[in-house]
């Protein structure tokens, strides 16, 4: 169990560092506490020491916690980002709840998504998931698709297309951990080319954040910097 205010300033100066060494402004990248397999007490914790931004996988536990933490009268008003593997029959508990979503790698996901945002509530905003390393089995669009991708999300009025993610294999070696994260932002400026305007790029995760800003990420998602390694692994799979 690693202590909350500890882990936090850990991971802050880790990004600190190398926002630095990359010579970039440190609020150009934002920490999302990826919070999947945690309880909301844990939530409410790093919520107290001065993080919004939560990232869940999983739609029953992100119904849940947002649930709990967001009921009236004392919601928390975090800001919920969905990172997992979305199903078309989780969409609309997604559409609901989150800010975010960071793995649109489907037209007819994002459709669906579009549909059942609510009315009163600001677009959902996305990002395409791209299997950037073109791992066989692995989730995401592949890059060559992503043009065609990105042209079909942009007209949804329901989504507002932010950029693209990638949850690139791990390894330690930091030039190799740089490699994905180029190819993901080599993307994004051709797509931006294209006509875009994709100003995130979601990657990084706790073993190479550093390698991701130095890339260029702008939302690092951190979950085992933070709260320690996750206890049940049984659920990791999805
Ligand atoms: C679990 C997860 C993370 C966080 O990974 P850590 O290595 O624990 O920091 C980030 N992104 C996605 C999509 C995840 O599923």
């Amino acid at each position: 169990m690693t202590a909350p205010d500890h882990a936090l300033s850990t991971v802050r100066a880790r990004i600190q560092a190398a926002c630095r060494e990359a010579g970039r402004d440190p609020d150009s990248v934002r920490l999302l506490a990826v919070s999947k397999t945690r309880g909301a007490d844990e939530i409410r914790a790093l919520h107290a020491l001065g993080q919004a931004a939560f990232g869940e996988n999983y739609a029953s536990e992100l119904v849940e916690k947002h649930d709990s933490l967001e009921a009236p009268p004392t919601p928390l008003g975090l800001e919920w980002h969905f990172i997992g593997a979305l199903q078309g029959n989780k969409t609309r508990a997604v559409a609901e709840r989150a800010a975010w979503v960071h793995t649109i790698d489907r037209e007819r996901i994002a459709r669906r998504l579009s549909d059942q945002r609510p009315e009163g509530m600001p677009p959902l905003q996305v990002c395409l998931q791209v299997n950037i390393s073109e791992e066989p089995q692995k989730a995401g669009v592949a890059p060559g698709e992503a043009a065609a991708l990105a042209a079909a999300v942009q007209d949804l009025p329901g989504l507002a297309l932010r950029g693209l993610m990638a949850l690139p294999a791990a390894v330690d070696d930091l030039p190799l951990q740089r490699e994905p994260s180029a190819r993901l932002r080599a993307l994004r400026d051709t797509l931006n080319a294209e006509g875009h305007s994709l100003d995130t790029l979601s990657m990084g995760m706790s073993g190479d954040l550093e390698a991701a800003i130095l890339e260029g990420a702008t939302i690092v998602r951190i979950g085992t910097a933070l709260f320690g390694p996750r206890q049940s692994q049984s659920k990791e799979s999805a």
